[in-house]
């Protein structure tokens, strides 16, 4: 039996390389012939080529490589040639780096890198490594440094794994905090950007007509301007029905690619699309939009890289119709909003009307009368009350109502609030017990929105029991808060729907309940008032037919002043003064000025700014009601001419208006006004302030 060559014992075995090392005519290499190598290089070679993990032996001072088959994905296109080649030759472009390296290991260092960045050439490309690898020396027979074994790992799938990873986390991380669906869209487009250095990425809303896109929001600085309307066919005349199709259309190079025509590659050239990517966004089985990512130069894009672009089009158009759902929701809050402002508002000047003919008519004597007057008094002023729940209430959610906060002393508060429901509830059987607190309560408050809160559960407790009902108020305290009791033997509430009885236009969905009427304003309003003081409020009941509590906590105040709100009003005192109406609304203006009559005052009425101002110097009144909302002159132009008459100093010049927010009361005092009441005027609370300037 001949023996083999020794070339073929050291280089026996499976793979590629072995093969390619047993072929190999080393005897012209520059390590020579196999059967003269030095021990320790037969067992390096025969080491390294066994070895699962790639590896390279660099042999001798002109590093000669020999490497196994796991190197061979490095190795790329030096591949086979790089076998028995002076690495210096082979790497060119990396030897800058290399070769301090070796030098330190040649006296005999060992290093290793993690994960380090390589740009290597990969089909004459280069392309991004990240290596982990480690550098050994290799003794020779005298000891002495003799080559080199290079280890390495290629983690370049699972670094860009954990880039993309990262990635999609930061991109889904910024989205959701965005609120604009234009902002969503530059965003995504920024981040793809940048991650896949890409020059222009953004999306495009599809037309109905389906030939034309509109770039909506894009990034890409660098380039020119993109923004507008494209007309598809003229790029691409294929395109549309291919992403209709739900296909990804990937050009790597424009400028070469033979589907198009010259026409459409100028096309192309002149956006400076060099290479393009063309995502689809499907909804309903329709094409809506499109996003796209562009390079300016010829660019073949990856697996990974596309796969990326379509899931950052699918999460970003994902945020788009969360921002635009949204949108679209508070809008139409917007627009309730503003709808119950206006209607609530353009119900005043009626309303104003009916109360003052009321009012009128409670002068006369006949007791019949007198029993339908109160009754629709009462009516009235349930309207009235409803109206100013559903302005508040607005006014609530669009942030515009402005505490005047101070000290108050509840007890005094909730006192003021049973007595004036008790004088509604007059001739009802029906009462209400209070029961006040052994010592006085004191808290920071807007006197008037809480005494809204307190009338509004009271009424409520009145309303939804039967007629022999009874409500009992209590009020106490702990360490920090104030508590308020409002508890009825009514109808009472069902367990699940202690809550959402809280809600906005929430009535209880039960037949007696709603056979008492309501808007399911009120107690949305009361929650949100006390939530401004600082407060809560609960309900509680045991169910149908066992009543209701409703407790309202709010925070003590440090001790101090106490206001009281106990005005009593004085009707029919005998003031001598002469009041000047000026409404453009014939029935609200007559009938204030009829009311005040009957209250002992001389009063006139016009109906316009100018007829105002002229009747104002012919009269001389000590008092000027003038309405705000008129045709050709305003209130407060009237106002303002009348301020610049030498006559009219010493007349009191009050607005009468439907807006009450703090920007018209600040509007009324820049025209001049001495004072704002809001329609339809109380017309007690008005009586007050004309005696009160009498004293
Ligand atoms: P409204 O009374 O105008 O309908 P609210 O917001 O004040 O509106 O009340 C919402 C709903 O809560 C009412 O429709 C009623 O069903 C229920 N409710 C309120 N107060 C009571 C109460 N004291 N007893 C029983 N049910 C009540």
């Amino acid at each position: 039996m001949s023996t083999p060559p020794p070339n073929h014992l050291l280089f026996e075995g499976p793979g590629e390389m072995r093969a390619l090392c047993r072929a190999f005519n080393w005897a012209e290499s520059a390590l020579g012939a196999v059967s003269d190598w030095p021990q320790s290089l037969r067992t390096a070679a025969q080491m390294a080529l066994a070895s699962p993990f790639p590896n390279i032996i660099l042999w001798g001072p002109d590093l000669i490589q020999i490497y196994n088959d796991g190197y061979r994905v490095v190795m790329d296109t030096q591949h086979p040639k790089g076998l028995g080649q002076f690495t210096r030759e082979c790497w060119p472009e990396v030897w800058h780096i290399n070769e301090p390296i070796y030098q330190r290991v040649w006296k005999g260092e060992s290093f290793s890198f993690e994960n380090s960045l390589y740009r290597l050439s990969r089909s004459g490309k280069l392309q991004d490594f990240w290596l982990t690898i480690a550098y050994s020396p290799i003794l020779d027979e005298s000891e002495n440094v003799g080559g080199i074994l290079v280890t390495l790992f290629d983690n370049t799938a699972k670094v860009l794994e954990e880039q993309k990873r990262n990635y999609v986390l930061q991109l889904s991380d910024a989205l959701r905090l965005l609120t604009d669906s234009n902002q969503i869209q530059i965003e995504a487009s920024r981040a793809l950007s940048s991650f896949l250095k890409a020059d222009r990425v953004g999306f495009a809303e599809v037309m109905p007509d389906e030939e034309c896109v509109v770039v909506s929001g894009y990034y890409g600085d660098r380039l020119p301007d993109m923004k507008g309307t494209y007309r598809v066919g003229e790029y691409d005349p294929g395109l549309i029905g291919r992403l209709q199709a739900g296909q990804t259309c990937i050009r790597p190079n424009v400028a070469e690619d033979e589907s198009l025509t010259t026409g459409q590659r100028d096309a192309y050239a002149l956006l400076r699309l060099g290479a393009t990517v063309t995502v689809p966004l499907i909804k309903q089985n329709s094409l809506i939009a499109i996003f796209f990512v562009s390079h300016e130069e010829p660019r073949s894009w990856s697996p990974n890289e596309i796969a990326l672009i379509e899931e950052t089009a699918d999460r970003a158009w994902m945020a788009v119709e969360r921002a635009r759902a949204e949108e679209a929701l508070r809008s139409a809050d917007r627009q309730k909003d503003e709808f119950l402002a206006m209607m609530a508002h353009e119900l005043r000047n009626p309303m104003a009307t009916i109360r003052n003919g009321l009012n009128i008519l409670n002068h006369q004597k006949d007791t019949d009368s007198q029993a339908t007057m109160l009754m629709m008094n009462r009516q009235v002023d349930h309207l009235v009350r409803m109206l100013d729940d559903l302005l508040d209430v607005s006014r609530v959610s669009q942030n515009k109502i402005q505490l005047k906060e101070e000290q108050l002393e509840l007890g005094l508060l909730l006192r003021a609030a049973v007595e004036a429901v008790e004088i509604q509830n007059e001739g009802q059987r029906s009462k209400i017990v209070f029961t006040p607190a052994p010592s006085p309560i004191h808290v920071l408050g807007d006197g008037t929105r809480l005494t809204q809160v307190f009338t509004n559960l009271l009424i409520n407790g009145l309303r939804y029991t039967d007629h022999s009902g009874e409500v009992q108020v209590s009020l106490e305290s702990n360490d920090c808060e104030a508590l308020v009791r409002v508890t009825d033997n009514g109808i009472g509430i069902e367990s699940d729907q202690l809550k959402s009885i809280f809600e906005l236009f929430v009535q209880v969905d039960n037949s007696h309940a709603r056979s008492k009427g309501g808007l399911g304003i009120g107690l949305t309003l009361v929650n949100r008032l006390i939530a401004m003081h600082g407060g809560r409020i609960q309900a509680n009941s045991q169910g149908l037919g066992k009543g209701s509590e409703f407790v309202v906590c709010l925070p003590l105040a440090k001790s101090g002043p106490i206001k009281a709100s106990d005005d009593k009003v004085v009707p029919g005192s005998s003031c001598n003064q002469r009041i000047l109406v000026i409404d453009d609304n014939d029935d609200a203006g007559m009938t204030l000025a009829m009311l005040l009559r009957i209250n002992g005052y001389e009063t006139h009425y016009r109906t316009s700014g100018r007829d105002g101002i002229e009747a104002a110097k012919s009269l001389s009144p000590g008092i000027i009601l003038c309405d705000i909302g008129m045709p050709e002159m305003d209130g407060y132009e009237t106002c303002h001419l009348l301020r610049q008459q030498h006559w009219s100093k010493g007349m009191i010049l009050v607005a009468l208006t439907g807006y009450g927010q703090e920007k018209d009361k600040q509007l009324a005092r820049e025209a001049g006004f001495d004072h704002h009441f809001l329609k339809p005027v109380d017309i007690n609370e008005l009586l007050v302030y004309i005696n009160s300037l009498e004293s």
